[in-house]
């Protein structure tokens, strides 16, 4: 199924091959017609089919009537959908206590260690810092590619614990993207925060009780460690904005197009069906590197082989609890 995915990214022919969750197949039986100058530029014609592609199989996230006045006789994405209701729904008051506490702990320990980390800093080590720095940002995107590629493909909401506390925003991302711009900073961020604490805690530890002479030894690693749990942290921020059309600041859409952080229309790229591209929500800057050397159908082959498991077909069950309304 990837394959057909990525033919059908860099073809200029879009079918329900590429869409095997569909309902109706119908909806994703397009031919596109090649023109000359598409003809001259290959990458113009990438561009091109991946454009059509989103536009057919993800939500209209920067038309706000799209994304909840979807001109189908059935609604396939967004609040209206009957399966996002029930998940949304699902989001317990003790859920949210525990994200409030995540997020004030890990917020503390950033501060005192980011204190501790500039009382270390020597600018003699630059060359040691900056790579430690970025290889540290690089280890968050890929952790959100796999942490992603996990939740979306595997499992099912009734899972015991995970199912509803874990697994269950994932699939209600895909069924309605644009729920997560409804989030506030709580639910969007409480559980990448949660993820850092422990870490952060054994690090203000070290900072405190070790002497100064072991401190400049683990200093380079403890930045990487830094530097992978801001941007843990802030990866469903990124994604957020990823998904934020409108009101955006400037200075966030000026990262966006850098590339700095995860930009909008690449990260559309995922949100095709099925859902199984582009996993990593950080920077993205992973996404395809991945790609090319085939990591997660190559993943995904050797779990199916020594699981039995089929990949999404709890994320399809979910896309497929529709429900059929009228208009008048
Ligand atoms: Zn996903
Ligand atoms: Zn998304």
């Amino acid at each position: 199924m990837q394959q057909q995915q990525r033919m059908c990214i860099s073809s200029l022919t879009i079918s329900h091959s590429c869409s095997a969750s569909t309902t109706d197949s119908s909806l994703f039986t397009t031919t596109i017609p090649k023109t000359d100058d598409m003809i001259e530029n290959n990458l113009q014609e990438d561009l091109f089919s991946e454009d059509i592609l989103v536009a057919k199989n993800s939500m209209p996230e920067d038309d706000p009537n799209g994304n909840t006045l979807h001109d189908a006789r059935e609604i396939r994405w967004g609040p209206q959908h009957a399966g996002a209701k029930i998940l949304a729904g699902q989001y317990t008051k003790e859920k949210r206590i525990q994200e409030i506490i995540s997020i004030i702990l890990s917020i503390i320990f950033m501060i005192y260690n980011f204190i501790c980390i500039y009382r270390y800093f020597d600018v003699r080590n630059w060359y040691l810092i900056i790579p430690s720095a970025l290889l540290g940002i690089l280890t968050a995107d890929l952790a959100s590619g796999i942490v992603h590629w996990c939740a979306d493909t595997w499992g099912t909401v009734d899972m015991p614990f995970i199912g509803r506390n874990f697994l269950r925003p994932f699939r209600e991302h895909h069924i309605d993207p644009t729920s997560i711009t409804r989030h506030d900073f709580i639910e969007t961020n409480g559980d990448n925060f949660a993820v850092t604490v422990p870490y952060l805690l054994y690090m203000a530890y070290k900072f405190t009780y070790w002497n100064d002479t072991d401190i400049r030894q683990i200093y380079n690693f403890e930045v990487y460690m830094f530097l992978l749990a801001i941007f843990v942290s802030m990866t469903n921020q990124f994604h957020k904005w990823s998904h934020t059309y409108f009101g955006l600041p400037s200075y966030i859409v000026f990262l966006q197009r850098y590339h700095i952080i995860l930009p909008r229309k690449h990260h559309r790229l995922h949100h095709v069906v099925p859902h199984d591209t582009y996993f990593c929500i950080t920077t993205g800057w992973l996404n395809w590197p991945l790609e090319m050397i085939h990591f997660w159908s190559w993943l995904e082959s050797i779990v199916e082989k020594y699981t039995g498991a089929k990949p999404r077909s709890d994320d399809f069950a979910w896309a497929q609890k529709t429900e059929k309304v009228h208009c008048y």
